[in-house]
């Protein structure tokens, strides 16, 4: 078949020459299609490029099932002053043939996939993960050390809603530690002030804030829309709430603590492991404190564990193996050193068995 100078054919494509890819099909949006495509009617792509193509001088490749509307597609850009569109010859239909790959990028936007680009590269998140993440509601309970950390990667890597929750304001004290939060911040509740930082990194992401204490009266409330909960606490009372509640509303709880120059994190899922109640069914003596704000704590220590249960929880969202489930991480920063431990349910716990 003899190609006309607006095709390009699959193998000779390199597809980081292009700047928009977009498919054609009346099916696109639903089916599986080339890397970094976006879907779009070809009728309404001929009577608004502008919407999709960023300028006349773009590179792009009009992508359909056999090469015979973004022919024409391509053609009437050229029309149009987009000297640089392209059909791709042959098609989707082609593409396959010629052994190259599909992905189902159904449900992303174009703008979401340049967002994501590193993480629709990762075999362990994809489209598919992608998607779960956009489509997860994550409680994270303390936006403070932990919590920062914890909600600026959330909020970078796309869960679809993040909702807050802390009682405090912004203390001057706090920015040693907390860098969510800024100067500026200084007397603003860290809900609201976390919250601002979550939309201005990312609109794909629906902040919800909740200036209150979490308590055993309220948790199952503030809990219950959770996909995974997020400790990022810093007192006994409170783990022991989100605990109670986590395991009677069978939703996961990425934990962690930190202590002077210590951390420690892990996943409490009562279906498949231990609860926190199971490994510290009593707090600990009261005579001993073990607050940061007695004893003192390096601010990047709460980075290290928020970081490390941000990633838990991502693991969890988008169904990865090997989460920190039924295993406790510690982290000692003064020797840098990670031990493991296991740990296993309490078959006498009160609250899981
Ligand atoms: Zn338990």
């Amino acid at each position: 078949m003899e190609h006309s100078a607006y095709e390009a054919e699959p193998t000779e494509i390199l597809l980081d020459d292009f700047d928009v890819l977009i498919d054609v099909r009346p099916h696109a949006a639903t089916s599986p299609s080339i890397i970094g495509t976006t879907a779009v009617d070809l009728a309404n792509l001929l009577a608004e490029p502008a919407r999709w193509i960023p300028s006349r001088t773009s590179n792009i490749l009009i992508i359909c099932d056999i090469g015979l509307r973004s022919g024409i597609a391509a053609e009437r850009l050229r029309e149009a002053g987009y000297h640089s569109a392209l059909s791709l010859a042959g098609g989707i239909d082609a593409w396959r043939t010629a052994g190259l790959s599909l992905v189902d990028t159904a449900g992303l936007t174009i703008d979401q996939l340049e967002r994501y680009d590193r993480h629709l590269k990762l075999a362990q998140v994809g489209v598919p993960g992608q998607r779960a993440l956009l489509n997860a509601t994550v409680t994270v309970v303390g936006a403070g050390g932990l919590g920062s950390p914890v909600i600026m990667y959330l909020a970078a890597a796309g869960v679809g809603t993040i909702i807050i929750i802390d009682d405090d304001d912004v203390d001057a004290s706090n920015l040693q530690r907390q860098p969510i939060h800024s100067t500026d911040d200084v007397d603003t509740a860290k809900a609201v002030s976390a919250a601002e930082f979550v939309s201005s990194l990312n609109p794909d992401v629906t902040v919800v804030e909740v200036s209150d204490r979490l308590s055993d009266e309220n948790a199952v409330t503030l809990l219950k829309d959770a996909t995974v909960i997020v400790d990022a606490s810093d007192n006994f009372p409170t783990r022991y709430a989100i605990n109670d509640a986590a395991v009677a509303l069978g939703i996961p709880v990425v934990f962690a603590s930190v202590y002077a120059m210590e951390g420690q994190v892990a996943v409490f899922d009562a279906s498949t492991g231990p609860c926190y109640r199971c490994i510290f069914p009593e707090p600990p003596d009261g005579s001993i404190p073990l607050d940061c704000t007695t004893i003192g704590v390096l601010g990047s220590i709460t980075g290290v564990l928020g970081s490390l249960q941000a990633t838990e929880a991502i693991k969890l969202i988008v169904g990865s193996d090997g989460t920190l489930t039924g295993r406790l991480l510690l982290y000692d920063a003064a020797a840098a050193s990670f031990t493991t431990l296991n740990i296993k349910k309490n078959p006498t716990c009160t609250t899981c068995s």
